[in-house]
């Protein structure tokens, strides 16, 4: 692969305004994203217009595209394709939940900063992330370095909930014609070469109502979850076999998540219920296609059945299937980001994995690209009370996403 010179990267770097970077990340704080159903005023919109008009004024191209009434992607680019590569920086605009803001140390939308960290939810996930791509992005535009190739910024709606705005995407011209994917999540500006699949089941279980008194008139549900309960251990070996074993991922786990039965009507303490319903949270690694986990599933609910005659147990996806991911060492995009990360902090890059599920699973999935997840924030703060980000982590992955564009399309 050919580098791009010393003295464009340089020219690159010098125009990363650290500053500028920490105030649009407390910008983008300061406008809570929270999707809350019902409420149409709670989307990504406000977010996703204040990323747009600050690309607007860096005199960036791009489109906003309409995935759902109130819930606008974002999507920006630098250059042509043309015969060289084409390189996404993804960010989604949607935040989590704050929960209770007098848990929190700070405000929860007032984006300060205090000893070199900022406060907020979306802090690490992931304003920060998405300020750090976009002034790299704008460094590169405003240096006049000439990238060979195109740089894309995604700044995608409810990777929190159905992953709509990256689904949305990979349907569109610019998102098919992709080679490659910066994921900016929260990953301590670790490279993520891997990422843990999820399926949520669903699972449905019948019986047939009855007096609690003569049991053996009706067929209990409940005696079938439970008999289900007892196969989530062997469910979960039999995943840990399929899958491959991987130095920055915990095994396949099966988590039930919700238990109910009666599964809808009045509880009743002398009434045996016709239905009872369960949730499976169930994480994967690399190695097994859809079918071989379903055909696991399947068994474990047939298993269910035969510990309790009479009874339906059936299960479906709730959102598909999200496979685990997985790219190599020598995938050109990890090779330029392995230089960068060197060039850009004068340090080795520190390889990890990605505990959960990310828009790169969807990128990886409907595209096949490779896709390596890095992005400033410590990867068991999201989500939580007093989100933060370091600054200096926020500046790095900034630095990090200018050499890696430029390793990687090649100036
Ligand atoms: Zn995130």
């Amino acid at each position: 692969m050919a580098r791009p010179g010393v003295a464009a990267i340089r020219a690159a770097l010098s125009c990363i305004d650290e500053t500028e970077l920490i105030e649009l990340t407390r910008d983008l704080i300061r406008i809570p994203s929270v999707v809350r159903p019902g409420d149409p005023t709670s989307t990504e919109a406000a977010v996703a217009r204040q990323v747009e008009a600050w690309l607007v004024k860096q005199g960036f191209d791009l489109e906003v595209q309409e995935v759902a009434p109130g819930r606008p992607n974002v999507v920006a680019w630098l250059g042509a394709r043309g015969d060289g590569r084409s390189l996404l920086l993804e960010g989604h605009t949607d935040v989590v939940t704050e929960g209770d803001p007098a848990e929190w140390s700070y405000p929860p939308f007032a984006a300060e900063l205090v000893d070199g960290r900022i406060y907020g939810r979306g802090a690490a996930d992931m304003k920060s992330g998405l300020a750090a791509m976009m002034v790299a992005a704008a460094a590169i535009k405003r240096s006049g370095v000439a990238l060979g190739g195109r740089l894309v910024l995604g700044a995608l709606v409810d990777e929190e909930g159905d992953m709509l705005g990256v689904k949305h995407f990979c349907t569109t011209a610019i998102g098919r014609e992709l080679d490659a994917a910066i994921i900016c999540e929260p990953e301590q500006n670790e490279l993520c070469l891997e990422q843990r699949g999820v399926v949520w089941a669903r699972i449905a279980i019948r019986g047939r109502m009855a007096h609690g008194a003569m049991p053996e008139a009706g067929v209990n549900p409940i005696t079938a979850l439970g008999a289900l309960l007892q196969e989530l251990p062997a469910l979960e070996r039999r995943l840990r076999r399929l899958c491959r074993r991987s130095r920055h991922l915990r095994p396949p786990t099966v988590t039930p998540t919700v238990v109910a039965a009666p599964a809808q009507g009045v509880e009743q303490s002398n009434v045996i219920p016709s239905r009872a319903r369960a949730l499976l949270d169930i994480r994967l690694t690399s190695g097994p296609d859809e079918s071989a986990v379903a055909r696991e599933i399947d068994a474990a609910c047939r298993q269910a059945m035969a510990r309790c005659p009479g009874s339906t147990v059936e299960w479906k996806p709730v959102s598909g299937f999200r496979m685990a991911t997985r790219v190599e060492r020598n995938e050109p995009l990890v090779r330029a980001m392995v230089a960068a990360v060197r060039r850009a902090t004068g340090r080795r890059a520190i390889f990890g994995g990605v505990p959960g599920s990310t828009d790169g699973t969807i990128l990886r999935m409907q595209l096949g690209i490779p896709i390596v997840t890095c992005g400033p924030g410590t990867r068991r703060i999201a989500h939580q009370r007093d989100e933060y980000v370091e600054v200096t982590e926020l500046a790095d992955a900034a630095k990090i996403y200018v050499v890696s564009a430029l390793n990687f399309l090649q100036v």
